[in-house]
């Protein structure tokens, strides 16, 4: 048995096999053959067998994804079973005397460039599905096997170097059990996803590929950060104990569903939940959210190969608004970028995806996708409690321009005849430090602000937040943060605003204590935090807290800090 330390990413103990989700080694040599047949046949076997996986995976695609998610690998199945695929392969074979893979990649290749050059969106996509059926061909030819994450189909524990959130939507929560990677920090999306998902989770472990094999029997905790591979049977025993006593304890916290938060010296704060569809609603449902804080509208945009439509959004932001029966709910508008990638843009790579052309900075240049969305949401405004939030926002002018295309996009619809809210309030994330620093400006502008920890941390510490190697730096309870955190909610409420926190950190049991007390007044968080933040803050004086803020906000050090709200909740 060995152990690999990781970072503690979402909750949770799970016992399973591994399967790792690891990009094969699909390289080979071109190479003059002798006998042709013998080759020939390799290339049939390799086809065959590509054809039955492919069938399997429709199949359970179907079963598990519905028919359209299917359609896909019923695309892929002509393609093996094309002859102006497949024979020009076995003549190149036999007329030039190359070995199959060497054959399989030129004839593809000439095939793939001839859709690429089309104007045609169709036969474009078909290059993308020959790419994908040429590399399962290519692996049987060489014998390595090909992974997918959303044709998992026994319970298993996902070892892999990182994971895209598009893998991490595609996990069917049925068999992954749980996830480990090599990279990543607690505010990467995967990580973020595996908390709504509630599956554990431990990121940052540097090595679980190199050394965990498939079918290994892995242990995953969650709650410690550690993955144990090939435990003793002894361990085996404690651990279930554990997730006995995990489980127990959800229990007792899943009687406060129906209980409103009010700390006991009879302050109220709202406890919301962060969601990326509208599927997430049941976890908010099932955990006594009273409203949703954020809503990562760009999990809309994912997993799919154009943009949605207005319709579509409309009818999933509708969803959402009508589910939560008037309770509030912060949409905030794409924030694609930094890890959140959607390929069919075709964004140029940069050198700092974080720093770079991303959420507002791109809805205010490519307009189109922006308007969409706006309407989209004006239009789903009278069918619950809406507020708008633009993210990234690092200037003034970004905000009001971004405003003002709200405000005509809203203009247009009344003009249109079509129903609109005129209730909806326009607020901002705090993510950015110039923006926390000048939140007194903001403050007279928005109608809310939410500090938006996971990116304010590491655009003020400087650090990656998908690097674990700076992940030290990730400190939510350093004074510079308290202090840039203080000045939002402080100038916030001079204009009779509201100060929320949807990042991380809202849900953090140790930050709690400290947000309570410099006064935030919603607490945004994955939802299977939030009986647990209940059941914290209904012990908690709010008199008592802000006592303890004062005096953080004065210290010098993250270890000072820690070791005061450890004293004083203690
Ligand atoms: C944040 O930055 O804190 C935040 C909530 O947004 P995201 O994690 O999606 O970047
Ligand atoms: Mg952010």
């Amino acid at each position: 048995m060995s152990m690999l330390k990781g970072i503690a990413a979402s909750n949770g103990i799970a016992i399973a096999k591994a399967y790792r989700l690891v990009e094969p080694d699909l390289s080979f040599e071109k190479r003059e053959v002798t006998d042709v047949e013998v080759e020939i046949k390799r290339l049939q076997d390799a086809l065959l067998v590509s054809k039955q996986e492919l069938e399997a995976i429709r199949d359970q695609a179907r079963v598990d994804l519905g028919a359209d998610k299917a359609a896909i690998f019923e695309a892929h199945l002509l393609i093996v079973d094309d002859p102006e695929m497949i024979s020009p392969i076995k003549d190149k074979i036999k007329a030039e005397k190359v070995n199959p893979e060497q054959a399989l990649k030129e004839v593809t290749d000439m095939f793939i460039s001839m859709f690429e050059q089309m104007d045609n969106e169709y036969m474009r996509e078909r290059a993308a599905d020959l790419r994908d059926v040429r590399k399962r061909i290519l692996s049987h030819l060489l014998g390595v096997k090909i992974v997918n994450p959303s044709t998992i189909a026994e319970e298993a524990i996902v070892v892999a170097e990182d994971l895209t959130p598009s893998d991490t939507a595609q996990l069917n929560r049925k068999y992954v059990k749980a996830f480990t990677t090599n990279i990543g920090g607690r505010t990467s999306h995967s990580a973020i996803m595996a908390r709504s998902l509630e599956i554990p989770a431990v990121v940052g472990t540097k090595t679980a590929t190199d050394e965990i094999q498939d079918g290994d029997l892995v242990i995953v905790d969650g709650l410690k950060g550690e993955v144990h591979i090939n435990p003793t049977q002894e361990a085996i025993e404690q651990y279930k104990k554990e997730q006995i006593r995990f489980e127990e304890q959800k229990a007792e916290w899943a009687k406060l569903v129906n209980e409103k938060t009010v700390t006991a010296d009879g302050q109220h704060v709202e406890l919301a939940a962060n969601i990326g569809t509208p599927d997430d609603l049941v976890g908010v449902m099932n955990n006594g959210g009273e409203g949703v804080g954020l809503f990562r509208t760009e999990f809309l945009y994912m997993g799919r190969d154009e943009l949605p439509s207005e319709e579509e959004q409309f009818e999933s932001y509708k969803a959402v608004l009508k589910g939560m029966n008037g309770k509030p709910v912060v949409v905030r508008t794409l924030d694609i970028g930094g890890d959140k990638e959607l390929p069919y843009l075709h964004l140029p790579k940069e050198m700092n995806p974080f720093l770079g052309f991303r959420a507002i900075r791109l809805c205010l240049e490519e307009q189109e996708i922006f308007r969409t969305q706006l309407r989209a949401l004006l239009r789903a405004s009278s069918f619950g409690h809406l507020k708008i939030m633009f993210p990234m926002i690092a200037t003034l002018n970004e905000f009001r321009t971004a405003k003002g295309i709200l405000n005509e996009e809203k203009q247009k619809l009344i003009n249109e005849g079509v129903q609109v809210s005129d209730n909806i309030e326009i607020g901002i994330m705090v993510e950015i430090p110039s923006t926390a620093v000048m939140a007194d400006q903001f403050a007279k502008e928005v109608d809310f602000f939410s500090i938006g920890t996971n990116d304010l941390i590491q655009y003020t510490m400087a650090a990656d937040r998908m690097n674990q190697r700076v992940s030290y730096l990730y400190q939510p309870y350093n004074p510079a943060i308290l202090r840039l955190v203080k000045m939002v909610i402080d100038t916030a409420h001079k204009e009779g605003k509201w100060a929320g926190m949807c990042g991380e950190m809202a849900g953090d049991e140790m930050a709690i204590p400290l947000l309570l007390g410099l006064g935030l007044d919603e607490f945004s968080m994955s939802a299977p935090s939030i009986l647990r933040a209940r059941s914290q803050i209904l012990r908690l004086s709010k008199k008592e807290m802000e006592d303890l803020a004062k005096k953080a906000l004065q210290m010098s050090t993250t270890s000072e800090v820690l070791e005061a709200i450890k004293t004083t909740i203690k």
